[in-house]
């Protein structure tokens, strides 16, 4: 494969971040040992500009290159937060931190963005400027969009962004990728009934909250099946169902959670339309109250068609293996706010055949590094050629 051989010879030392990063995970904005490492190894870069603090933790360093006719800046983005999950396999860089582990792989995309912020600064061969960026609470506290409520995006003059996930089970090496929507929208919903708890032995008198929460969960189920068109996209998946206590009490209140995904705005809208119908009414013809709290999270993972194609053309670049019609998924991705914000495309890279992302014996693949870093050097060479 064409990897840059300057990024070769860092590839031990990037290693060496990687799996530091690894054995000291931390969790959600709280990654100030990370964000503190990173401007620190940024610094020793030689990176023109360090702004940390963005987005609570994030960090964001500006890369000149040795001409800056174009006048154009494209933004790379890495995540640097871990899992509330303990590691169960005994690796010399294991987790100290008991109960979080790096098992999304942040670990992995924070030094390879090192990577290629250490060779962009060192080289300088582009006609513009690279931004890079390192988010906090990419696994559900959306740092990526505190990032870009705080103005990122206009401060640096970003006119581009790019994002890239390593892959478990997408072969060694290859990248995917596809234009349009690839990830899904990704919400949070809670259900409150309130009926009217009492002794079990007397039905007459109650209103049962445990049987209301029973049909609103079987309604809900007609809401994909039956509302959303077939030849779409959704989930609505109920996964908690709180009520009672003892066994011979109705329950005054009872509550329901879950998530609800999406490829499409049109479909997320009726999801939460058809979900509030179905909360409200079901619990009245019970003559129980029902409320629904739809919390949107994440919005659609969306690739800009021609950036995409771009992203699909410097993979190539890098790898032989490129594949542009991805499958599309029903997981979330924070970097959806930053391609709200500006054009860009999220790429993943395949790490071969290893444990799942989430799972307890996941690992970064370190072999995947100088094919990633190549990569992001290329795209910045490549988006804003010096010659
Ligand atoms: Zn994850
Ligand atoms: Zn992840």
């Amino acid at each position: 494969m064409p990897i840059i051989n300057r990024i070769s010879e860092f590839h031990d030392d990037i290693t060496e971040w990687r799996r530091d990063i690894h054995a000291h995970p931390e969790l959600q904005f709280d990654v100030n040992r990370t964000a503190a490492l990173v401007a620190e190894k940024l610094k020793e870069f030689g990176v023109d500009e360090i702004v940390t603090g963005i987005g609570q933790t994030g960090v964001v360093g500006v890369i000149k290159g040795r001409k800056s006719q174009s006048g154009r800046t494209i933004g790379l983005r890495a995540d640097m937060d871990a899992l509330p999950i303990q590691e169960i396999v005994d690796r010399p860089y294991k987790s100290k931190t008991p109960g979080v582990m790096h098992a999304c792989g942040h670990d992995g995309h924070t030094a390879m963005l090192l990577g290629a912020a250490r060779y962009l600064a060192e080289t300088r061969n582009f006609d513009g400027t690279a931004v890079v960026i390192f988010q906090p609470a990419e696994e559900g506290g959306g740092g990526g969009r505190e990032m870009v409520k705080e103005g990122m995006m206009d401060r640096f003059g970003i006119d581009e962004v790019y994002g890239m996930h390593n892959a478990p089970g997408i072969p060694f090496g290859q990248f995917s990728i596809r234009p349009g929507p690839m990830m899904a929208s990704a919400d949070m919903f809670i259900i409150d009934i309130e009926g009217k708890g009492g002794h079990a032995a007397r039905p007459q008198r109650v209103i049962d909250t445990t049987l209301v929460g029973a049909h609103i969960m079987t309604a809900l189920q007609s809401v994909v099946s039956r509302n959303v068109d077939p030849v779409e996209a959704a989930v609505i998946s109920v996964t908690t169902f709180k009520a009672g206590d003892a066994f011979n009490v109705v329950p005054q209140t009872a509550q329901l959670t879950g998530t609800a995904r999406t490829l499409s705005p049109e479909v997320r809208d009726l999801l939460e339309i058809r979900m509030k119908e179905i909360v409200e009414h079901t619990a009245a013809a019970f003559g129980a109250k029902a409320t629904l709290d739809y919390q949107r999270h994440y919005p659609v993972l969306s690739n800009h068609p021609e950036q995409a194609e771009f992203a699909g053309k410097v993979a190539r670049m890098v790898s032989d293996k490129v594949d542009m019609n991805t499958p599309q998924v029903m997981g979330g991705e924070d970097f959806s706010f930053m391609l709200e914000a500006r054009p860009g495309a999220f790429i993943y890279i395949g790490q071969g055949d290893t444990q799942y992302l989430h799972h307890p014996e996941y690992d970064f693949n370190d072999e995947i590094i100088p094919i990633g870093v190549s990569y992001w050097a290329k795209l910045v060479e490549t988006a804003m050629p010096a010659d």
